[in-house]
């Protein structure tokens, strides 16, 4: 019997699915060692410089990349609902919100110009994707990272997995913007091996205007999990004229100074991966930060630690 759950996830008596955008193997920038990170959909947050646009809807979502169209005009021959039009000049409009995500374009375009982020997979056909590289895993001390969105928002289906990977000797991250349910990161803890927690910007008003959330259930969980006595690596996005400032340094530090289970602070420089990824979804982008030089990185780091005896490294 299908049971659906309040997180529109599903279940069986044998397996549970959640939508999954993307697998991503020998990744080395999601936690320690050859990493499979495997991407959530859904998010509760809304950050400006989002670099996973694609991830925060919880529904799975049409994307068209303009630059590989030429306009062969088969995705509007297909379409029941009348997405695709073209104009007298040629140019391919998209009414992403018409879109039911049927899938039926990306079939018919062989320009690989669509596509759909977000696929139901069960925990069993994750699993065995992210088992392949174990060898790997153990060789280099990596493991899976469930990461997102927000992996949390799909509580069911991460606990399953993370339970099914620690059974199977895999270490086990989780990414997370620490605005999940409180009384999940205590049922997900014992199965996991390393929270990465982001540290998004210091004090409410400007938590608020930049994710969309205050800090206060983030700052709840971080202390949930340091009574735990979770492991914790603090990620700080730094964002160019929207998130940085000494007092924010100062934040940082002393917070990675007071708690007993945050292992170092990783700065994680902005990047505009987002830009494109917006466009290709129908979305805006509105960021107009720089992208840093290294110099300006390390400065960051050395702000950081000036306020106090913390390890502090680039992600
Ligand atoms: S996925 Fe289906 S509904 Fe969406 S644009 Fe393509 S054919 Fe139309
Ligand atoms: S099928 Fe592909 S290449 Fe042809 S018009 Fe549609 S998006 Fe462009």
């Amino acid at each position: 019997m299908l049971i659906k759950n309040s997180t529109s996830q599903s279940t069986t008596s044998q397996s549970t699915t959640g939508v999954v955008f993307d697998i991503q193997k020998f990744s080395v920038n999601d936690g320690p060692g050859v990493r499979t990170a495997v991407f959530m959909k859904g998010c509760q947050m809304k950050c400006v410089w989002c670099h996973n646009p694609e991830s925060l809807s919880a529904q799975k979502q049409l994307a068209f990349n303009a630059d590989k169209c030429v306009g062969c005009r088969r995705c509007e021959q297909v379409c029941p609902n009348g997405v695709h039009s073209f104009n007298n000049d040629g140019h391919h409009k998209v009414d992403f919100d018409a879109c039911q995500t049927c899938g039926q374009c990306v079939d018919a375009c062989m320009q690989d110009a669509l596509k759909i982020y977000g696929k139901e997979m069960t925990v069993e056909q994750v699993y065995s994707e992210v088992i392949k590289d174990k060898v790997y895993f153990d060789k280099s001390g990596g493991g899976i990272t469930l990461s997102g969105g927000e992996a949390l928002k799909q509580f069911e289906f991460c606990l399953a997995l993370a339970k099914m990977c620690k059974a199977n000797g895999v270490h086990v991250c989780i990414e997370t913007n620490g605005a999940s349910k409180t009384e999940h990161y205590r049922a997900i803890a014992p199965y996991v091996d390393l929270f990465l927690f982001d540290y998004k910007a210091t004090g409410d008003d400007l938590h608020k205007t930049l994710t969309g959330m205050t800090r206060r259930l983030v700052d709840t969980n971080l202390h949930a999990l340091n009574e735990l006595g979770a492991p914790v690596i603090l990620r700080c996005p730094m964002i160019p004229g929207y998130n940085l400032s000494d007092e924010h340094f100062e934040a940082i530090a002393s917070l990675a100074k007071s708690m007993t289970n945050i292992l170092k602070v990783e700065v994680l420089p902005y990047h505009n991966f987002g830009k494109g990824k917006a466009t290709e979804i129908g979305k805006t982008y509105d960021v107009d930060a720089i992208m840093p030089e290294d110099k300006e990185v390390n400065a960051w780091i050395e702000s950081i630690k000036r306020h106090g005896e913390i390890n502090v490294t680039l992600s």
